[in-house]
């Protein structure tokens, strides 16, 4: 139903994402089971065939079951048993969704700064701008937003980022999580923690 009323308004690209853990607030009951995941799979396989017009992203289109989905198993744990099998993981992480802060979405403090996203740490150093005396586009447009978004090799100095082939795919077109990086790292600017290159590249 959803996909039908986005087609008639002329949608293109459909990005469908599954429900997922987040460092504050997760609910276990909002999870879909395997079965549902299952379902849900086969169901936009199927709007693929009938559907060649639309566009299908996201996490949703492949079934992962609930235990892997809840995993924090971080890829510098992971033991590659072949190149190809590493190849092949590297493949499925760039193919991720991507990441919406300051690209599809702007979060807005309750001091009127920007904020990256609103699970980061409400903190002078993740804000920018200031919608009390600047616009919304203003600030969308503004260079300090654009250093996080759109960060340069040089903000990844010394880790393996800074000299990977697959920057403009990863951290240009995608967006590395700040989140994730902040979470797990306490740094924005890291091989994130799904990078296959954890598993090998010094970091
Ligand atoms: S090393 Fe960094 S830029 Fe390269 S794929 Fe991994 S996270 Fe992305």
């Amino acid at each position: 139903m959803l996909v039908e009323m986005l087609d008639s308004l002329g949608v293109k690209d459909i990005n469908l994402s599954k429900y997922s853990q987040s460092f504050h607030r997760d609910s276990e009951t909002l999870y879909l089971n395997d079965q549902q995941a299952k379902e849900l799979s086969d169901r936009i396989s199927k709007l693929r065939q009938t559907k060649p017009h639309l566009n299908f992203k996201g996490d949703a289109l492949s079934f992962v079951p609930l235990a892997e989905v809840n995993s924090n198993t971080r890829a510098d744990q992971i033991t590659y048993t072949s190149e190809n099998e590493q190849r092949l993981a590297l493949h499925k992480f760039l193919s991720r969704s991507g990441c919406s802060a300051g690209r599809s979405s702007l979060g807005i403090g309750p001091n009127g700064k920007g904020i990256l996203c609103e699970q980061m740490e409400m903190s002078s150093r993740f804000q920018f701008g200031d919608l009390t005396n600047q616009t919304i586009l203003e600030v969308w447009n503004s260079d300090e937003l654009k250093k996080f978004t759109f960060p340069e090799k040089e903000q990844f100095k010394g880790k393996a980022c800074e000299h990977c082939s697959s920057f403009n795919q990863c951290a240009t077109n995608k967006g590395q999580c700040f989140r994730d990086n902040y979470f797990y790292f306490n740094n924005l600017y890291e091989v994130m923690k799904d990078c296959p290159h954890r598993a090998t590249l010094a970091i």
